[in-house]
């Protein structure tokens, strides 16, 4: 399966195993649906990674969203280290925190923002915050968007629309599952139902800006807009989780695409990856009355030993002032090119795809047609992705290991960067034909 020798990787993969689940601390990197080993990795450097067995690969994952200015940026490490220089965490309130709040109220629509240090907590805190301030329970979320391993998040539909789900995960109470509706995603139809069914006992709607974990579904025109009109009309709140797409898909983030041109806000937002630089940090934030609930200025309790952690807040407020209009624009033009080289690539090689794109975010669909929900991301033909992604891997491009994730694309991904990915192409391609 593999054409690159990777003994090192291979020997810390199995002692891995013997010490962590499945060798790895987040599932997805572990290969499992793709099959292989994962590649352990030493070092990255602008767009390149480099493994332990000294293989360098274009890196199409960039920590899975967070690396828009490349890996190792020196400004951004020089930043790193001058705070590193003065102490890591201090328990008591700092600068940064306040300019990177700062930063990040400049350019969304929250008005108040609450540090934490990922973004399942952030959902989960944000979910709280709806239901504090709403004095309501039941919360909707679509098939197909992913919010962190939030217990009330990790749910999947009941047997009918509008009913109340079931556990999507062993572990998950099916008291708080109980308490969430999964609907489609894009369904109108849907929502309208389940407010009509539950609209008074329903605290908020959380939907991603923009899914991408699903493969990049993007909300078909107006469907975020019909979604925060359909809270307000029934006195719920409209959480917009902008983890991924934050900061990512447009210099506004997924909001960029839709918010901020047909006029309308969340009320509250969800943030992470691109915000913490590469550090573990996230925020939730939003209508000033609704933050105005939060501990210590109001009753519901939230908090965190490292939130708001001085090294993270500096490398997020570092990388956020570095993103430049000019830096969304170069990594728009990226994706255009690797968007265009992978169609031409399938094209000729007669395998069906979809390739589906949200700003600078894109992902590639193995089926025919556009995909709309989870349903039909879900027809894809898994076992040629995986044929795909090993040829890739093995010509040095280090893909996202699931038929279901976005490409990321940074900054640093230079004409050299992107020459490795447009020439290892048609051989995968070919791969992914004879699978
Ligand atoms: N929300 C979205 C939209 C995400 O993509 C993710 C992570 N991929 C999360 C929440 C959870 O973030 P974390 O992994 O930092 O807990």
């Amino acid at each position: 399966m593999t054409g690159r020798a990777t003994p090192r990787s291979g020997a810390l993969f199995e002692r891995a195993q013997s010490v962590t689940p499945g060798g790895v601390n987040s599932p997805v990197r572990a290969f499992s649906a793709v099959g292989g080993t994962p590649r352990f990795i030493r070092s990255a450097r602008g767009a390149w990674l480099t493994d332990v067995d000294g293989h360098e690969y274009v890196d199409l994952i960039c920590s899975w969203g967070p690396m828009l200015l490349g890996h190792a940026h020196p400004e951004v490490l020089e930043a790193i280290n001058e705070a590193v220089a003065r102490g890591t965490s201090y328990g008591t309130p700092t600068e940064p925190e306040v300019l990177l709040a700062e930063e990040i109220v400049a350019r969304t629509p929250v008005e108040k923002v609450r540090f934490v240090s990922s973004g399942t907590e952030a959902t989960m805190s944000a979910i709280r915050l709806a239901r504090g301030f709403t004095g309501r329970d039941v919360v909707i979320k679509f098939a197909g968007c992913y919010h962190g391993h939030v217990d009330a998040l990790l749910a999947s539909a009941g047997s009918g629309l509008a009913t109340l789900a079931v556990p999507g995960t062993p572990g998950v109470p099916a008291s708080a599952a109980g308490e969430t509706i999964v609907l489609p995603y894009n369904d109108r139809a849907a929502v309208t139902a389940a407010f009509a069914e539950h609209g008074d006992r329903i605290a908020c709607l959380i939907t991603e800006a923009t899914p991408g974990n699903m493969g990049v579904v993007p909300p078909e025109p107006g469907f975020n807009g019909f979604l925060a009109q359909t809270c307000r009309d029934h006195g719920a709140l409209f959480i917009s989780d902008e983890v991924m797409t934050g900061f990512r898909a447009t210099r506004e983030g997924g909001w960029g695409l839709d918010g901020a041109v047909e006029g309308w806000t969340p009320d509250l937002m969800t943030f992470g990856k691109v915000m913490g630089g590469g550090f573990p940090a996230a925020a939730f934030g939003g209508r000033a009355d609704v933050m105005g609930r939060l501990a210590p200025e109001g009753p519901v309790y939230q908090a965190g030993t490292l939130s708001g952690n001085p090294i993270a807040t500096t490398a997020g407020l570092a990388t956020l002032r570095l993103a430049t209009p000019e830096v969304y624009a170069a990594l728009s033009a990226t994706a255009d090119t690797i968007i265009g080289a992978v169609v031409d690539a399938l094209t000729a090689a007669g395998v069906p795809h979809a390739v589906q794109r949200a700003g600078t975010m894109f992902s590639v669909f193995f089926r025919d047609g556009a995909v709309s929900d989870f349903a039909g991301a879900s027809t894809q033909d898994t076992a040629a992705f995986a044929a795909f992604f090993h040829a890739m891997l093995d010509a040095g491009v280090y893909l996202p290991p699931s038929a279901f994730e976005s490409w990321f694309v940074s900054a640093a991904h230079d004409e050299r960067a992107v020459a490795t990915v447009l020439d290892a192409l048609p051989i995968a391609a070919q791969a992914a034909a004879k699978a």
